[in-house]
């Protein structure tokens, strides 16, 4: 007889709420985590501690930057470190302590220890054996290293996303390896707060995957902040000195090389799959040639009765997307019908301004097929300028003939907020005729959308 009817292994957003839901449909459920804390990355050392310093930031630079100053308020502001890192811990910690309460309240068992495969249906964790008809591999991620840059966080030289959330002060000079979502958000923080930053970055653009024209547009606004952005460079070397570190950069087109100073380095040059020690050929499992777990469209392995979700499967390494996967499993393991629309996923980077998306990038679209755009300025919005924050656009890309909407981009203080409209838009399967003949409240930055909306025709009223 089994244990559980399901054991989940890891406690990030896709293993715990997999967990929540399964216990709520009636299964036994279990989740098994190594850390001290439930939550996985994104709570302990990912997107909350990185929000919590992006806004404690944005508070400062607001002040310290004078831009109260225009709205007729003047004011000053000063950095308390260990307050800022104290701040920091307390959101995290209430977050991960709101799961355990979850945990209790849905009668989900912590199993705690590392799990690792015995069979198809079996775990090892310490030395317990726990069976179960449902295993879910939750895993999540970890940072890429990169060769020669051995990361030392305890040291806080070279670092990664972890230990650039807790740097033991502000450095005079950190240098950001990768301009990738991670490195443009941590690098915005320690900018405000008075580092100077440099990120560099491979290929000849930053944020890889999203759409041409917000790379670009997001790096003018970036620079603009005094954000040095150094695109089609790669670090071939990285040495730490007595204090800080020499990077060796060489144009990635090849050509001379040169070296820069650093204080702290920071890391970012992507994830990667956890699936080290967890023993998954004793339950007849393989890798794809990423590295990830490959599922079906019903989030199952080749393997009956084992489940993958979150970053350890192909797609994009987001919170939401693990979370709507741990839904949709622990639904298809009770027997109902669960779903996850990969086409219709946002992302957003938490820089000021946010940038977001949802779809099909510009260019992906036009090689499917025949489209309209339609793009409205924040310049325009009444509110954006009531509030003298007028950087950005929303851009609305809608299928020449059916006029559905492909994809949806935005530039903007709200972008994240903001995409969330979109996304719904694109679930439902609107047309921009829908958006643009949907009221929106006056004055809000959300009536951009429908302006980019009327744009795709050819008839916004603003511009
Ligand atoms: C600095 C940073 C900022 C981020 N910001 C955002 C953001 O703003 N928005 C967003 O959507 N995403 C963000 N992400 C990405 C997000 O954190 C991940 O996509 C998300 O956490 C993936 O969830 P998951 O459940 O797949 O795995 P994870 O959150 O990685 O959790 C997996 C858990 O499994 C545990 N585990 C692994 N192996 C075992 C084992 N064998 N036995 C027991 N336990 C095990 C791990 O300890 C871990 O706690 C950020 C990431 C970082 C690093």
């Amino acid at each position: 007889m089994s244990d559980y009817d399901v054991i989940i292994i890891g406690s990030g957003p896709g293993g715990y709420v997999a967990a929540i839901r399964a216990a709520q449909n009636g299964l036994k459920t279990a989740c098994v985590e190594s850390r001290e804390t439930l939550g996985g990355t994104c709570l302990n050392i990912g997107c909350i501690p990185s929000k919590a310093l992006l806004h404690a930031s944005e508070l400062y630079e607001e002040v310290s930057g004078g831009h109260l100053k225009k709205f007729g308020i003047t004011a000053s502001a000063s950095i308390d470190h260990a307050g800022l890192m104290a701040s920091k811990d307390k959101s995290v910690k209430g977050l991960t302590d709101g799961i355990a309460f979850l945990f209790k309240k849905n009668k989900v068992d912590w199993l705690k220890g590392h799990a690792s495969f015995e069979s198809k249906n079996s775990i090892k964790v310490g030395d317990e054996t726990h069976t179960a008809k449902n295993i879910v591999i939750a895993t999540g991620s970890s940072v890429t290293p990169l060769p020669g840059a051995e990361i030392d966080n305890a040291k806080g030289v070279i670092v990664d996303s972890t230990g650039a959330l807790s740097l033991a002060k502000v450095p005079g000079h950190l240098v950001v390896i990768g301009g990738g979502v991670i490195g443009l958000e941590l690098g915005s923080v320690w900018r405000r707060l008075g580092a100077k930053v440099t990120v560099v970055e491979y290929l000849d653009q930053i944020l890889p995957g999203m759409d041409g024209e917000i790379r670009k547009d997001s790096a003018k606004l970036l620079s603009k902040q005094g954000m040095e952005i150094r695109t089609g460079t790669k670090v071939t070397g990285v040495k730490t000195g007595k204090s800080g570190a020499t990077l060796t950069l060489e144009p990635a087109a090849g050509g001379a090389a040169e070296t820069l100073e650093a204080d702290v380095v920071l890391v970012s040059i992507g994830r990667r799959p956890n699936t080290d020690g967890l023993a998954l050929e004793k339950a007849g499992l393989a890798l794809n040639p990423r590295g990830q777990i490959e599922v079906d469209h019903y989030l199952a392995t080749n393997v009956p009765g084992i489940w993958a979700i979150g970053d350890v499967t192909p797609g994009p390494m987001l919170a939401h997307k693990a979370e709507d996967e741990g839904v949709a499993v622990a639904d298809n393991i009770a027997g109902r019908t669960g779903y996850v629309n990969h086409d219709v996923i946002p992302s957003v980077v938490y820089t000021m301004p946010e940038i977001a998306g949802v779809g099909l990038t510009e260019e992906a679209a036009k090689e499917k097929g025949e489209i309209k755009v339609g793009r409205f300025p924040f310049l325009a919005n009444s509110r954006a300028k009531t509030n003298q924050d007028t950087d950005g656009w929303v851009k609305i890309i809608a299928d020449a003939r059916t006029d559905r909407v492909l994809g949806v981009w935005i530039l903007n203080r709200l972008a994240g907020t903001l995409i969330a409209e979109a996304a719904l838009a694109m679930e439902m399967g609107a047309s921009s005729e829908d958006i643009a003949l949907t009221c929106h409240a006056h004055p809000t930055h959300a009536e951009s959308l429908k302006e980019a909306a009327m744009a795709v025709t050819g008839k916004p009223i603003h511009i």
